[in-house]
C-alpha cells in the first residue's frame, strides 16, 4: 500500500515522535543560553539521556512531554480511547524508568529537574523559565520545584 505521507512529512513526524528538537525543549535551551548557561544536549552516557546537561551546575533537565511521560492530573495526558490498556502499559514502563533513571542520577550527585510541556505553555512559560534558572543556581540540592507527578 503507497504511503500517504511524503518523505519529508515523514521524518518530520518521526521526528516528533522521538521527541528530539520538539519546540519545548529549544525554547528551554534558548532561554538558558540567553542567560548565560552553557550545556550539553542529550547526553548519552548518563541514566535517561537528559535533554539538557549543565555540567558546571551538576544540573540535568529532562523537558518531558506530558503524553508519553504520563503527566499525571495533566489535561495533556488523556489515554486514547482505542488500545487503552496498550497505551497505559507503554506509558507504565516510560515513567518507570524516569522513576529509575532520576534514581540513578540523584545517586550519582546530580541535580535533576523535570519540566513538563505544559509548565511552557504560554501562561506558564515565563514563571517557569524564570523558576529554571533560580532552580539551577541558587538551590543546587533538592531542587524539587519542578518536579512535579
Ligand atoms: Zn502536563
Amino acid at each position: 500500500m503507497a504511503d500517504v505521507h511524503s518523505k519529508e512529512t515523514r521524518s518530520y513526524n518521526m521526528s516528533m515522535i522521538r521527541g528530539k528538537n520538539t519546540k519545548p525543549e529549544i525554547m528551554v535551551r534558548k532561554y538558558l543560553f540567553s542567560k548565560g548557561f552553557r550545556y550539553r544536549l542529550n547526553a548519552k552516557e548518563l541514566p535517561g539521556k537528559p535533554d539538557i546537561v549543565l555540567p558546571k551546575y551538576k544540573t540535568v533537565i529532562f523537558v518531558n512531554g506530558c503524553f508519553w511521560h504520563g503527566h499525571e492530573a495533566c489535561s495533556g495526558f488523556v489515554l486514547p480511547k482505542s488500545n487503552t490498556e496498550w497505551w497505559e502499559n507503554k506509558i507504565n514502563r516510560t515513567k518507570e524508568r524516569d522513576v529509575k533513571s532520576q534514581e540513578l542520577l540523584k545517586e550519582a550527585g546530580w541535580n535533576v529537574i523535570v519540566i513538563w510541556d505544559c509548565q511552557l505553555k504560554k501562561d506558564k512559560r515565563d514563571e517557569t523559565l524564570f523558576g529554571l534558572s533560580n532552580c539551577a543556581i541558587v538551590v543546587l540540592f533538592n531542587c524539587n520545584f519542578f518536579i512535579m507527578y
